[in-house]
């Protein structure tokens, strides 16, 4: 007997349910992984996250390939290629993570159709993309829970499964054939600064965070310059490691930064139930204000300017470069160009979040949306009419100016009580940087923003 591990979101041989269910139910094993052409067709293959994917997957086939197998690649549409796959093997069973998005709900359904037409069943794991399922803590009569306290307090309380260890031999279905796995250099358009994708660079870095990075977590996640959260995300995104498994091995490690840590983990959990519960939020707002975000030819500008990290406001534009560079920007960052974006030029978050999703590493769906949809004051458990000010912030959050140094080298040797002001040095010195102006007056802003929300 034969069965397929279809590979999406959890790019993995430790902890990963359905490669260990498949290989527990038949004799031989096909690892699939496909390259689904209508994620390119959506637009939402960005070449950062193709040059990581690139990464896992030549991870996995060598971890596959010490292990008696390699790795299946395909390119195509996705049902069609699994059915392909399965009918070549002849599969009686294609096993595969659930996960959140519409997009993930409409492939599981009609996978599941065109299994089962012919004779063939899909088998879907939960806890594999998060640490809980979506809906597992779910009140009754409720098919989500849309305020993070209560949902972290049943979140904490959930039992968790121990983690799996990966399959010491995996015997492979003979004969079925395989494009050549992708090759990061291949990717054309990267940002300089992403990261080496896989399973094997994902577990050192967490290893590393467990010694060196997580006991100081509580206390300088919101630095910006300290750069002291843990970065795990886009290993997070492609499922190189567990969730499950990251919130046991940091309990086991305790203290206040693994708890701190923990508690990310699950506001991670939480965005993907909405998520799963209500996929229209991916584009339409949570929580409706009848917003009429501005459009038209200044705010393009001032948009594009905010894309470049030309804002004038030194913190803001600090973060813009970073997501550029590295493909990858800093939490606090994200909620001051988020705030930036959405309420001080009130320009539509969906705009916003598409430029994040054209960049990050980490870019997802449920994690970026629902965001997006927080700091704008759209989303779930939010404090709608907050704004926030990237000056005071610059000071509280990189109050000696390292982080704004780092990015904008026209501010490099502008002094501490000046670099998230430099405008407030003489004119003549001010001009010399070759820094822009201030895009807009915080004050218009806020009472711009205000004034559209009633408020
Ligand atoms: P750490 O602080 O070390 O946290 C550990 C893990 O917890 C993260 O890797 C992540 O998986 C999870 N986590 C942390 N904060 C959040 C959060 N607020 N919501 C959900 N999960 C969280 N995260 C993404 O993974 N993908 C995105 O596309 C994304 N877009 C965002 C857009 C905006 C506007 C904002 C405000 C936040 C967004 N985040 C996103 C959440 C958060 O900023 C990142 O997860 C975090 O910065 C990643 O860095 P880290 O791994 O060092 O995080």
């Amino acid at each position: 007997t034969a069965a397929v591990a279809l590979f999406t979101r959890d790019l993995r041989l430790r902890d990963n349910p359905p490669l260990r269910a498949a290989a527990k139910a038949a004799d031989s094993v096909v690892p699939l992984f496909v390259r689904d052409t209508g994620i390119d067709a959506a637009g939402y293959a960005a070449p950062n996250r193709m040059a990581f994917l690139a990464d896992c997957l030549t991870d996995l086939d060598h971890g596959l390939r010490e292990r008696g197998a390699r790795l299946i690649v395909r390119t195509g549409e996705v049902v069609e290629q699994v059915c392909r796959v399965a009918h070549e093997a002849d599969a009686a069973e294609v096993h595969v993570a659930a996960d959140v998005s519409g997009f993930a709900a409409r492939r599981e359904e009609r996978l599941r159709a065109a299994l089962e037409s012919a004779g063939r069943r899909l088998c879907v794991h939960d806890r594999v993309v998060t640490a809980v399922a979506p809906g597992e803590i779910t009140p009754a009569g409720k098919d989500h829970m849309a305020v993070f306290t209560p949902y972290f307090r049943r979140w904490e309380d959930t039992h968790r499964r121990d983690p799996l260890a990966a399959p010491r031999r995996i015997r492979a279905v003979e004969g079925i054939t395989s494009e050549k796995v992708p090759s990061r250099t291949r990717t054309k358009g990267v940002s300089p600064g992403v990261p080496e994708g896989g399973e094997s660079a994902g577990r050192k870095h967490f290893a590393h965070w467990l010694r060196s990075g997580i006991d100081a977590y509580e206390d300088r996640h919101d630095d910006l310059a300290a750069d002291a959260t843990s970065r795990l995300s886009p290993y997070l995104h492609f499922g190189t490691l567990s969730p499950a498994e990251l919130v046991a091995r940091a309990r086991r490690q305790g203290g206040p930064g693994a708890e701190a840590f923990v508690r990310q983990l699950a506001w991670r959990d939480f965005h993907h139930q909405v998520l799963a519960a209500r996929p229209r939020t991916s584009r339409a707002d949570y929580r409706t204000h009848h917003d009429r975000w501005r459009t038209g030819e200044q705010a393009r500008a001032e948009t594009e300017a905010w894309r470049q990290g030309r804002t004038g406001y030194p913190v803001v534009d600090a973060a813009m470069r970073q997501l550029r560079h590295e493909g990858w920007m800093h939490n606090r960052g994200r909620l001051l160009v988020g705030s930036f974006l959405a309420k001080t030029l009130y320009v539509d978050w969906r705009v916003g979040a598409r430029h994040f999703l054209d960049h990050l590493v980490d870019g997802d769906i449920a994690n970026n949306q629902m965001n997006w949809q927080w700091m704008a004051g759209t989303g779930t458990d939010t404090r709608p009419n907050r704004v926030l000010n990237p000056t005071t912030q610059g000071k509280k959050y990189d109050p000696e100016g390292g982080y704004v140094r780092r990015w904008v080298p026209e501010l490099a040797d502008v002094p501490k009580r000046y670099v998230h002001e430099p405008w407030k040095l003489g004119e003549e010195e001010f001009a010399a940087l070759g820094y822009p102006d201030r895009l807009v007056d915080l004050g218009d802003g806020l009472d711009r923003f205000r004034h559209a929300r009633g408020k």
